[in-house]
């Protein structure tokens, strides 16, 4: 198999920290905000924050079958929003400064957000911008040795405690694809505003903001890679933030079933337990199937990325079933606890509503189709 021991070691390690550092405080972060810079410098600390990333920098240097292993670990966390505000960080913000970033900027923030000391967010999404990614507005005007950043982003996850936001702006007014640069951009400057702390149905545990940038001028050597080439780049970089969905997907998904199936063991209804029921049995079995099969697919991806192989092609056709599946099994599990499963005290409807932004966020469902047809020729 693809595991070994050193494999087990990182997974006994993750499923510790999560137990003992995460699950017992969820509730209390639902309410409140995960803070991230005490839960990353924890995480900093174990080398959880960099598991493929350059040695140099701090990371562990280690194989994608080990990020693998801390992302099915992620999802046994009993909220989405906590191991969405740490793949942020790990899986969506910072992939580009460590594949295309100068040396400078992977000292200043590259190393230390591998360690836990600072905190990063991806800013990509505006207001009139989101799945139409070309079409963002927010500018970048070169002056001098600086960049001058005007603009707004809309959605922002760890917006509200973020150092950084690397920052995908517009630095041409022509149109095509080779407009713009991806930009690190340091959030105790003079012109950067948290305009809105945004109110959601999901995934409350993680904090999403609305940005402001009022001519915030930032030193031209926090592009990441050419000036043109960001949008490319930050394709490139979706892939990462696209694969880290799909562990934590069918992990939690299989978690939801096993909880249900708990439930409906225990549950008498008309005299006998619900499970005795054939037809509740042949739904949790169809999705488990379809588990198994999203499963396989994500391995099969990390053979590719392994490889050097470009798995666009299956990590949108992973990214598609995924948001599907999570929300027909919530929804469908939430419905065999009946009453109960729409009580906020259960688990089940705090997993139904995080499961909905799957199929929205990081590229929507419609997007990943249309990435998918594009591959096939249709
Ligand atoms: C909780 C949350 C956290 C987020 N975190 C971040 C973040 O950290 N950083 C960031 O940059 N963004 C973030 N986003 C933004 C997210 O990536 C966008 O919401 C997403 O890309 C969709 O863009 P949109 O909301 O503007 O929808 P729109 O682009 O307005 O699309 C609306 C609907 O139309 C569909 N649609 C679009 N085009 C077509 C088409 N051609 N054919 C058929 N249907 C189509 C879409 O799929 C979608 O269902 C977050 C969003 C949420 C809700």
């Amino acid at each position: 198999m693809y595991f070994n021991e050193e494999h087990n070691a990182l997974r006994d390690m993750v499923k510790k920290f999560v137990d003992k550092e995460i699950n017992p405080k969820v509730d209390e972060w639902e309410e409140e905000t995960v803070p991230l810079h005490e839960l990353f410098k924890k995480m900093g600390d174990l080398g959880l924050l960099g598991i493929t990333y350059d040695q140099k920098y701090g990371g562990q240097g280690l194989d994608y079958w080990f990020d693998l292993v801390f992302l099915e670990e992620l999802g046994h966390i009993n909220a989405g929003g906590v191991p969405m505000a740490i793949g942020v960080h790990t899986h969506m913000a910072t992939p580009a400064i460590h594949e295309y970033g100068s040396e400078y900027l992977k000292e200043t923030y590259l190393k230390p957000s591998i360690a836990g000391d600072i905190v990063s967010a991806i800013g990509v999404t505006e207001p009139d911008a989101g799945s139409d990614v070309a079409g963002l507005k927010t500018k970048a005007v070169r002056d001098g040795d600086s960049y001058v950043i005007n603009g707004s982003k809309l959605f922002i996850t760890n917006g509200c405690q973020a150092d950084y936001v690397t920052l995908l702006a517009r630095t041409d007014d022509k149109p095509g694809f080779h407009s713009f640069g991806l930009f690190v951009v340091p959030t105790n400057l003079p012109g950067f505003v948290v305009s809105k702390k945004l109110d959601k149905l999901g995934m409350r545990s993680s904090d999403t903001a609305e940005l402001f940038f009022d001519d915030l001028r930032i030193p031209a050597e926090n592009l990441i890679g050419e000036e043109g080439e960001g949008f490319i780049i930050q394709m490139k970089q979706f892939q990462h933030e696209r694969f880290y969905a799909l562990p934590g997907t069918y992990i939690k998904a299989r978690d939801t079933i096993n909880m249900t199936i708990n439930y409906i063991r225990q549950r008498m209804v008309f005299g006998k337990p619900l499970i005795k029921n054939q037809v509740l049995r042949h739904r949790l079995v169809d999705w488990i199937t379809e588990i198994e099969c999203l499963k396989h697919l994500t391995h099969h991806i990390v053979r590719m990325k392994t490889e050097g192989l470009d798995a666009t092609r299956e990590i949108s056709m992973g990214k598609l079933i995924a948001g599907q599946l999570s929300f027909k099994v919530s929804n469908g599990c939430l419905q065999m606890f009946g009453g109960m499963g729409y009580m906020n005290e259960s688990l089940i409807s705090r997993y139904f509503r995080d499961s909905r932004l799957l199929s929205i966020g990081g590229g929507a469902d419609e997007i990943m189709r249309e990435v998918i047809a594009r591959f096939e020729g249709i």
